[in-house]
């Protein structure tokens, strides 16, 4: 469903970021990307979510070519996949409720049953109680759920998610593992870039890792 084929990224007056990756990641997979830091895990996330463009090869989605797409494909592509980025940070000065709606706003969801959506998207991760708190009055782990409840409000096939554990205390961290597995199992392709793999590891998680823009075989 996901596939890189001889994919390459330069960022602007830089080195090569990617060179040659050649993936392809199944329906249904929990793919756990490696490496050091600056081994280009976070650039290949992007490429996938479009949020960077390929200067080499090709990034298909679900048949899309996602380096080429036409603006009103965007829409489209993003609503199949639930983001957890470092840098989209909660906005922190609205509710958790607010936050977790963004997403369904910005595709123009129907109010009451974006509202719906919220709170079960709210109760999937275990916030409910938290709905109306402002994200600094709650824990790094339960900041951590609400991001990945925002990211999985529009119930998106494909989940992605960039060093998601990192900077959480080791029980925050498998909490969060756990319920990233759990969304695995009910069918969700996870693609997840991390230093803790012995979080996924006895899961049955694919295990590729990249050092300096190119995988390791
Ligand atoms: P990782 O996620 O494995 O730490 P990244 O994909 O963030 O690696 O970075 C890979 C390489 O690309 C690094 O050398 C980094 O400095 C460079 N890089 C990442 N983003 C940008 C950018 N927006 N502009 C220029 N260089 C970048």
């Amino acid at each position: 469903m996901i596939q890189f084929d001889n994919v390459s990224k330069r960022y602007p007056g830089g080195h090569d970021a990617l060179a040659g990756v050649s993936l392809d990641i199944r329906h249904g997979e929990l793919l756990v990307l490696a490496g050091h830091s600056g081994a280009g895990k976070s650039t290949l996330l992007k490429l996938i979510a479009a949020l960077e463009s390929p200067t080499g090869g090709r990034v298909t989605v679900n048949g899309l070519d996602v380096g080429r797409l036409k603006p009103s494909q965007i829409p489209y592509l993003r609503r199949s996949l639930g983001l957890v980025m470092q840098e989209h940070r909660l906005l922190l000065d609205r509710s958790i409720f607010d936050n977790v709606m963004l997403p369904l706003q910005v595709t123009g969801h129907p109010p009451k049953d974006a509202s719906k959506r919220v709170h079960a998207a709210l109760e999937r991760v275990g916030l409910s109680h938290h709905a109306r708190a402002l994200p600094l009055t709650l824990s790094g782990g339960e900041q951590q759920r609400a991001a990945i409840a925002r990211a999985i409000v529009n119930r998106p096939s494909i989940l992605i998610a960039d060093e998601p554990t990192a900077h959480l205390d080791p029980a925050y961290a498998r909490e969060i593992a756990a319920l990233f597995r759990d969304f695995n199992a009910a069918g969700v392709t996870l693609i997840l870039a991390t230093h803790d793999e012995t979080l996924y590891s006895p899961y049955g998680a694919r295990r590729v890792e990249l050092a300096q823009g190119r995988l390791l075989q």
